[in-house]
């Protein structure tokens, strides 16, 4: 069955936790779709629910209901064909420090009964630059290496999809890079990839896809590109000292003019409000107020980050 369009289908997922007789509803009416080939972000604070779904998808957590398909195979039905389809990288570095890489990939293969002449352990490490320490202990990699271990050993039975569980969370500047560069280029070989992240800029960088998470609901679900659209769009509203219904100059900020008042709409990675003041300052209108407003998707990221 590759004829699939969604690597993930997950329709009215809800998973409730008890915490000493108190319920957590990790994630209620769940429902998200992740288009094959794409890179799809989860974003989202810490406990909005992001690891509960990853963990459903790996077969760690078991849902309460919902119906779940990865590349078109149902979770309920399939559950070893469907934990086949993916490789699951986890937020956590929990190598075994006394294995090396090559002996770590080796022993993973043999849990998915992959045959020693069809494993790939050498390939693998060479693409994740570190074929160089496929001898050495793990406890001597660093941070980053261990990082790209991780990743390594998730792609050992060749998955459809890669899911990276908060891939960069607690990891240097420049490792981040270099993590963002290896998920680009396992995409661009035809891996569909899922990531959760709390940091805006990394599903920015990295996403084509977008879904906001908070509290185990989805908050907003659309492609980066509109998602941008609408962040970076702001409205201004000037109380001026006089009534005015035209303004040259103003004609591309979709002017509304209402007696003394005067709104406009102006892309913020575009346009710095100094030019419209400008503008204003041209045809000799003086205001006495300045109003603002972000648009709400931008107020959502912020509360997210807040938090
Ligand atoms: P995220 O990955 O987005 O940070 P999680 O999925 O880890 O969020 O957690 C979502 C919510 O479920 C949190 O309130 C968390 O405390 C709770 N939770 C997660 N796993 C368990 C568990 N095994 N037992 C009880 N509560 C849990
Ligand atoms: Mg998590």
């Amino acid at each position: 069955m590759s004829d699939y369009k969604y690597s993930i289908e997950a329709k009215n997922v809800n998973k409730i936790f008890y915490k000493k007789s108190i319920e957590i509803n990790a994630l209620t009416d769940f429902n998200i779709k992740i288009k094959k080939g794409s890179i799809h972000g989860l974003l989202g604070p810490n406990g909005a629910g992001k690891s509960t779904f990853i963990n459903i998808l790996g077969g760690l957590v078991k849902k309460n209901i919902g119906e779940v398909r990865i590349c078109g195979i149902d979770i309920d039905l399939d559950s070893k064909l469907s934990k086949f389809k993916i490789g699951i990288v986890p937020q956590e570095l929990n190598i075994d420090p006394f294995f090396t890489p090559a002996e770590l990939l080796e022993l993973q293969a043999g849990l998915y009964g992959i045959p020693k002449k069809n494993r790939k352990t050498e390939e693998i490490l060479e693409n994740l630059r570190l074929l160089e320490q496929k001898n050495a202990y793990a406890r001597t990699l660093s941070g980053g290496m261990r990082r790209r271990l991780l990743i390594a050993k998730a792609l050992v039975h060749s998955p459809e999809m890669l899911i990276l569980d908060e891939p960069t969370a607690g990891v240097d500047i420049d490792i981040r890079a270099s993590v963002w560069n290896y998920i680009k280029k396992i995409n661009k070989l035809g891996t569909t990839i899922c990531i959760t992240t709390h940091y805006l800029e990394e599903a920015e960088q990295l996403c084509d896809y977008i879904t906001i998470v908070n509290k185990g609901k989805i908050i907003k679900d659309d492609s980066k590109k509109n998602l941008l659209e609408i962040i970076s769009k702001k409205t201004v509203k000037f109380i001026i000292d006089q009534n005015k219904n035209f303004c040259k100059g103003l004609e591309k900020y979709n002017p509304i003019y209402k007696n003394n008042e005067i709104t406009l709409t102006y892309d913020k990675q575009k346009t710095n409000l100094k030019e419209i003041i400008n503008i204003l300052n041209r045809n000799n209108i003086n205001f006495i107020e300045i109003e603002t407003q972000e648009s709400d998707l931008e107020d959502i990221f912020l509360k997210l980050i807040r938090q």
